[in-house]
């Protein structure tokens, strides 16, 4: 048998490159995660909601489903074990009209095909019980939903990487591979030290870069790499009290959750993100988007001051599907795909990335055999 510099290599050290570092050093494996940045979680996972899914929505039998129940309940026990700060405050589904009541039966159907835990239908007098300055026709209470403090969790994964004796390589961006005859990768990374190095098993998960880095691997079929399309999605933050205690969310738009309301770990009211397809990495915040933020907002609370919206941040998702085109799947590519045995490639991982990361993680490991 060959030897490996490294049991496994894994391109990206956001939230599901680190989790999928952390599945393969807790079977023994000895691992080196690269990131092109000079910190972790500079990517998706640094401009996001923070926000724990339930696994409400999904299609029936999706990895997305499947993936986002498991990881959010392994992600709770992480982050109470790791001391990462969450706060488990529920998240209301709200009906902002009475044509949306009907998809709140469809929501709800789907949570519990999903296996989702604690679900409750409410009626507009017992939302409002609970969210006095909502205004909805009625709601769906998913009391496992949350919000968390991501980076804290990164930070937590590259402790465990490194405690059991792997490497989390920062500013050194993974430039291509090629098979190695017998089995395995021979990896070439830059960087102020550019290095070569080998391992046995190969995992891609570069976010935004998905497509460029699997065409960087010599023998990918270039057939197998879907397009991919940025969707990018604004935030507003309210200056003043934050009005709800649990995160709020009108039913989904085509292509993403849309924007709903969350009051963040300081106690602040976010607002976002809504979506636009862009053809650029554009993180700017147009305060143009305003009024358009405020009308939505006004649906499900109509006393939202607009003038206390202010521009935040912008989140680029790496969506795998043009605007009027189905939403895909998570695809967690191996070699029944591309034909390279050791290697999967992660494209479209967009929300629920971030809470199904440890489950992706355990599946990645599952999918190499290890
Ligand atoms: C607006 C928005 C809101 C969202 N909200 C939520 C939410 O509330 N809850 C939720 O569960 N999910 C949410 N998501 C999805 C979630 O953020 C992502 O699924 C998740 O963060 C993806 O993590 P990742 O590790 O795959 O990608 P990234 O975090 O982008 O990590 C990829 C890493 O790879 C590195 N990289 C790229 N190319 C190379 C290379 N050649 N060599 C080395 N390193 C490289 C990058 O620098 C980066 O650090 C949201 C996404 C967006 C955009």
């Amino acid at each position: 048998m060959a030897d490996f510099d490294f049991d496994a290599v894994v391109v990206g050290a956001g939230a599901v490159g680190l989790a999928c570092g952390h599945a393969l050093s807790r079977r023994g494996l000895t691992v080196a995660v690269l990131e092109a940045e000079a910190a972790i979680g500079q990517g998706v996972s640094s401009r996001n909601s923070e926000v724990i899914h339930g696994g409400l929505y999904y299609p029936t039998g999706s990895l997305k489903a499947r993936l986002c129940v498991a990881g959010r309940r392994a992600l709770y026990g992480f982050l109470e074990s790791h001391h990462v700060d969450f706060d488990r405050c529920g998240k209301l589904v709200v009906a902002t009209s009475a044509d949306e009541v009907g998809r709140l039966d469809d929501i709800w159907a789907q949570a519990r095909t999903n296996g989702v835990e604690g679900m409750d239908r409410l009626t507009r007098a017992q939302a409002l019980a609970l969210e006095p300055e909502l205004a909805c026709e009625g709601a769906l209470i998913s009391p496992n939903s949350g919000v968390f403090d991501s980076h804290g969790y990164m930070l937590a994964l590259q402790g465990e990487i490194e405690a059991a004796g792997g490497a989390v390589v920062l500013s050194t961006p993974f430039e291509g591979a090629a098979p190695i005859e017998g089995g395995g990768f021979a990896v070439r990374a830059g960087g102020a030290e550019p290095a070569r190095l080998t391992c046995r098993y190969l995992v891609t998960a570069p976010g935004l870069s998905a497509q460029a880095v699997a065409a960087s691997i010599e023998g990918f079929p270039a057939g197998e790499i879907p397009k991919g399309h940025y969707g990018k999605g604004m935030y507003f933050r309210l200056a003043g009290k934050a009005p709800f205690r649990r995160l709020i969310y009108p039913p989904p738009i085509h292509g993403a959750l849309g924007t709903h309301y969350r009051r963040d770990l300081g106690g602040q009211a976010v607002f976002g993100p809504d979506l636009h397809y862009v053809e650029t990495l554009d993180y700017s915040v147009d305060p143009g988007m305003r009024g358009a933020f405020a009308a939505y907002i006004r649906k499900f609370w109509p006393a939202v001051p607009e003038d206390a919206l202010t521009p935040d941040y912008a989140g680029i998702r790496p969506k795998l599907h043009g605007p009027d085109e189905p939403q895909p799947d998570f695809r967690l590519d191996g070699a029944d795909l591309h034909g390279l045995a050791g290697l999967v490639a992660l494209f479209g991982i967009e929300s629920p990335g971030l809470t199904s990361s440890l489950a992706i993680g355990e599946e990645v490991a599952a999918r190499l055999g290890v």
